[in-house]
């Protein structure tokens, strides 16, 4: 009789063994389809002796399995990446494998699927519930249950509209079958350091072995015009690609390069794809038509059959770590799959983390240097402005010096970048008379106003309330003043110096589709806009050649927080949106505002040395035994019930390991101490190199249990410590 070891696509459970019924042909990395209880799960099966301990039945006891998709099956390099995830991460193989499989839905063998789109046309019987749903749903398309969805209405109501005539069906194709990129197509004349730069990247693809690079390029070096010749180098030997990316709102414009590049389009995968979309990329990254993929962090988990070279594109990227469900560094696991897949690896940017630095000065990885910018563009020049001997004037927040830039910059017909990552009009907004202050209820967090929409939310849980005229308090009217700036109330004291200048305010908030990002770019390209105000989201990938001032609105606010993390944060964004300031042919000019002249990170900033930065901090990082030197993980307790929360955290911290090598600090407050309406404690474990973190905490943890409702996450390699 044959047998077969699954996984399922189960957090909580290990694997299972099924009898294999007559006719059916299972191997490993199979998907097959399995009873567990009632229920029928999907799961791939893995090789027996991955797993030697598991507990096992007769074989008449066993329950067939039942069925097998019709996909391709998952290859053994995946299965191997999926097992060191779940290993590193501490996670159920279940849940990782779940990112590999993204939905079961993305398996249907299914050639086409029915969509519904509006056709404008109002029904007769126009329900409040229709009217939503119609407004809702605006110029999108999807399939019955995604409309219902968006539009947060019942199937009923959907399928009542395209009855009435609202919505009209579309037939969408999921034929796999995509043109191949030409490498040829529009290959650009590179100059000698970026040849010298894409030689090396291309003699590693042909050499097929694991090999990580780092791409250390200044911005606006042509990084990444070197590292589409190694996409070239591996696409004509007929492999696969992968592009990560750090934000979906570079996607857009980072799919138009490259269909300037090679001709086509590559295949887009993220958070933000229709089903129809999702699917039809799975199966073409799985079956190998999808030759190059471009995307979030979850791309990294697609079963290509033919990898050949894996690009992490502005690879400091904090977003590139999970935060939730299974903790994962994309960094670091996309180095891990070129090592699993036998290819190369490059990470790409011009502010890389302390810890990849490091990979280099001990010869893990190749470094390769683009120490100009291409075209013969300047760096830009650096002012610095001292916030306390040059203020801006009281309530306001641009300095004079500051002012006299933007102005000289305007009327020259070029454009000025504001930088300050705080989205909305104000981080706090109190009561003048009695002090009241608008906190989340769910999470540790201020409301921050938002005026253009005229709503208090919460940036952490998205909670939402109107903008009061009175205080919930003391019932005084109009008595609520904002504290601090956000880009909305640096966009009213533009508008009030400039009342001239076409502005655009850049966040989450405005640029949230692939459209507006495309509007925004054209308009800036377009010279519609003179003064771009932005957060995070401006400092990267842009490339506005009549850009010519960037000004830092407050360089310290990324240092705020105290982790040890936050000198190479605000090194990063500095740098990054610096690099915004003079890429084409007329030179850029930053002003960046600052209180702490004297901190290394600024010091280093206004001096333009990055090897200054870097050799501080690394000492620092040395000196506490930080990463990359020792090793954190977190463990956080959290409970709605805070009395819960608070008890679970000291009694797994009563029982926390002792030994050389190893401290556990905490428990203490999580550093959003409530989110989401949960209570957070965290444990911090602190470990010399070469101690097993994972280890110690698998037997520390595991003998311990928690009443259900409690969670207890542990986060392998935390961004901040
Ligand atoms: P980075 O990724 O390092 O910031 P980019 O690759 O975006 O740099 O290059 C900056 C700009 O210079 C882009 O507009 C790019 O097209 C252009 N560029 C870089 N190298 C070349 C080249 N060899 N030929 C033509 N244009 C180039
Ligand atoms: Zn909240």
């Amino acid at each position: 009789m044959s047998r077969a070891r699954v996984i399922l696509l189960n957090a909580a459970l290990g694997p299972l063994d099924y009898r294999v019924p007559h006719g059916m042909e299972v191997a490993p990395g199979s998907i097959v389809v399995a009873p567990l209880g009632p229920r029928q799960l999907v799961g791939v099966v893995w090789e027996e002796d991955r797993f030697p301990d598991v507990e096992t039945v007769g074989d008449n006891r066993l329950r067939p399995l039942a069925g097998l998709v019709d996909a391709p099956s998952l290859p053994a390099p995946l299965r191997r990446l999926i097992e060191w995830t779940a290993d590193y991460y501490m996670a159920p193989l279940g849940a990782v494998l779940r990112m590999a499989l993204s939905s079961s839905s993305a398996l249907e063998g299914s050639q086409s699927v029915v969509e519904y789109r509006a056709t404008g046309l109002v029904p007769d019987r126009l329900t409040p519930q229709r009217r939503q749903a119609l407004d809702a749903i605006g110029d999108a398309q999807g399939m019955v249950r995604e409309l219902a969805e968006v539009a947060g209405v019942s199937v009923a109501v959907i399928r009542g509209l395209a009855k009435a005539g609202a919505l009209e069906p579309v037939t969408v194709s999921l034929d796999t079958r995509m043109p191949v990129p030409d490498p040829d197509h529009a290959a650009p004349d590179l100059n000698d350091v970026q040849r010298a730069a894409a030689e090396e990247l291309c003699a590693a693809v042909e050499a097929s072995a694991f090999h990580p690079f780092l791409l250390d390029g200044v911005t606006g070096s042509g990084k990444t015009e070197v590292y589409f010749e190694a996409m070239a180098a591996a696409i004509r030997r007929g492999q696969q690609v992968l592009v990560l990316l750090p934000e979906i709102a570079l996607t857009e414009p980072f799919l138009k390069r490259f269909a300037a590049r090679f001709g086509v389009m590559p295949v887009a995968w993220h958070s933000g794809l229709r089903q129809s979309e999702r699917r039809r990329a799975w199966r073409a990254a799985a079956n190998g038509e999808a030759r190059v993929v471009v995307g979030a962090r979850s791309a990294l988990f697609l079963p290509y059959p033919r990898l050949g070279l894996i690009v992490v594109d502005e690879a400091h990227e904090a977003s590139f770590k999970q935060e939730d469900g299974v903790h994962y560094h994309a960094r670091d696991v996309a180095v891990m799959r070129a090592m699993m897949e036998e290819c190369p690896v490059i990470l790409a940017s011009a502010t890389p983390a302390i810890e990849t630095r490091h990979q280099v000065e001990i010869g893990r990885y190749t470094e390769i240097k683009l120490p100009a910018r291409f075209g013969g563009a300047e760096m830009p020049e650096i002012v610095g402005i001292d916030l306390l001997t040059d203020p801006p004037e009281r309530g306001r927040w641009i300095t004079p010096s500051l002012i006299a830039a933007m102005d000289e910059t305007l009327a020259k017909g070029e454009q000025a970048l504001l930088f300050l990552n705080r989205r909305g009009y104000a981080p706090l907004t109190l009561c003048r008379h009695c002090g009241y202050r608008f906190q989340c209820p769910n999470c540790t967090a201020w409301m921050v106003e938002h005026r253009l929409t005229r709503r208090l939310a919460c940036h952490h849980c998205g909670h939402v309330m109107p903008t009061p005229r009175e205080c919930p308090d003391c019932h005084e009217e109009d008595a609520l003043v904002a504290c601090g700036p956000g880009v909305e109330r640096i966009a009213d004291e533009v508008a009030l110096l400039f009342p001239q200048a076409r502005v655009a305010i850049v966040t989450s908030d405005t640029l949230w589709s692939p459209d507006r990002v495309a509007d925004f770019v054209a308009q800036v390209e377009g010279g519609a806009i003179d003064i771009i105000i932005g957060t995070q989201l401006v400092t990267k990938g842009y490339h506005f050649p009549n850009l010519t001032l960037v000004g830092v609105i407050d360089a310290d606010l990324g240092l705020e927080g105290g982790d040890l993390r936050a000198s190479e944060r605000c090194f990063q964004q500095i740098v990054q949106v610096s690099g915004r300031a003079g890429r084409g042919e007329k030179p850029g000019r930053v002003f960046i505002q600052t209180r702490m002249k004297e901190a290394p990170v600024i010091k280093a900033l206004l001096a333009g040395d990055a090897e200054r930065f870097y050799a501080t901090e690394t000492a620092n990082r040395r000196h506490a035994n930080a990463p990359p030197f020792g090793r954190f993980a977190a463990i956080i307790i959290s409970s709605e019930d805070a009395t819960q929360a608070l008890e679970t955290a000291r009694m797994i911290g009563k029982h926390a390991p002792d030994f050389e090598g190893l401290r556990v600090y905490g428990p203490a407050p999580a550093p959003l101490a409530q989110l989401r309406g949960r209570h957070r404690h965290r444990l911090l474990v602190h470990a010399s190199r070469g101690v097993d973190v994972q280890g110690a905490i698998r037997t520390w943890l595991g003998p311990l249990s928690w009443k259900s409702g409690t969670r207890v996450a542990v986060d392998i390699d935390p961004y901040s410590f």
